[in-house]
């Protein structure tokens, strides 16, 4: 796996759950989503109900999953977790949401991958906390309505462009996380190597943090195989050398870039001569999906401003042929 992808990897669990701060004072940034929130949480609590459904959107890695448990932590109630596509039929939903006791957090992750047909035992579920049962089969069979307790639905996707209409309309308060910026990141990263007792200096926390692209998870990985370095070729001690020398190791640029992000680059730079590319087309130059090209290179490529998305293809940019030291073409 790659060193830099956002997306969870086998053994990272034990240490994820370690490093998740827990409540809202100790999420750094994202500061208009958390703002918004610390108010419907204070007025959810004061009016003794259960806070409106959340949607929160935005690429892997950026504390969604984390910002639900401290949703839930926040307003003392209990957090039930599963994924869209975990939830195979419409009686394995069903079985969630009368378990919730009133009050509670039922957190779906990819929610944009639910099954047309849980999806639609979950809209009265959200919008009446009630849920609809057929009973019987043919002519004779009935639905019956059951009561639920008034809970929060919180969803998370890495889309939102892919959800249902009717099932966006039913989340009162939307939020999109964004990337974080690298003083965010370093501050995330101190956190982090208090917690996993090691010392760091603020230059190596500020290192890591420029090639962490904007991601909270990235960083912590990132951290924690410059730990590794520092106790073998160090004293133990994350010194900006330490640091420096370790990210080049695991190849991951000053910038974060990896060389799926050079080869995609320099796809379009040379192969393609520098004109508009489709996206499928660079899938098939690199051997990659569209999709994760989509949903994982390209928004951090696009965030630091190296590819632009035109009506006629993908083009990089010029700091991004800076970046790999190539001419720009003049005839583009
Ligand atoms: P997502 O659900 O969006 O994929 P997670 O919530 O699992 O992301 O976050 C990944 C890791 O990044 C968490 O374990 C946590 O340690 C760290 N993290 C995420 N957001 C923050 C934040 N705002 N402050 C500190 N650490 C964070």
């Amino acid at each position: 796996d790659r060193i830099v992808s956002a997306n969870l990897m086998m053994d990272e669990h034990a240490v994820e759950l370690s490093l998740r701060p827990r409540y809202l004072a100790e999420y750094i940034g994202q500061s208009k989503a958390k703002e918004n929130l610390k108010i419907y949480i204070e007025a959810a609590k004061l009016r003794k109900e259960a806070l409106d459904h959340v949607l929160l959107y935005g690429p892997p890695g950026l504390g969604k999953t984390t910002l639900s448990n401290i949703i839930a932590n926040e307003l003392g109630v209990n957090l039930r977790t599963t994924s869209g596509p975990a939830i195979e039929r419409p009686g394995d939903l069903a079985a969630l949401l009368t378990n919730l006791q009133e009050g509670d957090v039922l957190f779906i992750d990819e929610i944009h991958r639910l099954h047309r047909t849980v999806e639609e035992v979950l809209y009265p579920a959200m919008e009446d906390f009630a849920l609809d049962i057929m009973i019987g089969k043919g002519p004779s069979a009935r639905s019956v309505r059951l009561d639920l307790p008034p809970f929060t639905l919180i969803g998370a996707t890495t889309r939102a462009g892919l959800l249902s209409a009717p099932l966006r309309d039913r989340f009162g308060v939307v939020s999109r996380l964004e990337f974080y910026t690298v003083d965010e990141l370093a501050f995330i990263v101190s956190r982090a190597a208090e917690i996993l007792e090691v010392s760091i200096v603020g230059e190596a926390a500020s290192e890591i943090a420029m090639r962490s692209r904007g991601t909270p998870r990235i960083a912590n990985r990132l951290l924690k195989r410059v730990r590794d370095f520092a106790q073998v070729r160090g004293d133990g001690i994350i010194t900006h050398d330490i640091a420096q020398s370790a990210l080049s190791l695991l190849q991951v640029d000053p910038q974060g870039l990896d060389d799926i992000d050079h080869k995609m680059l320099r796809a379009m730079m040379v192969t393609f001569s520098g004109r508009p590319v489709g996206l499928d087309t660079i899938a098939a130059t690199i051997g990659e999906e569209s999709q994760t090209i989509e949903d994982v290179y390209e928004p951090y490529l696009m965030q630091i401003g190296f590819l632009q998305r035109t009506p006629r293809g993908r083009i990089a940019t010029e700091s991004a042929y800076q970046h790999l030291g190539l001419p720009l073409p003049t005839d583009r």
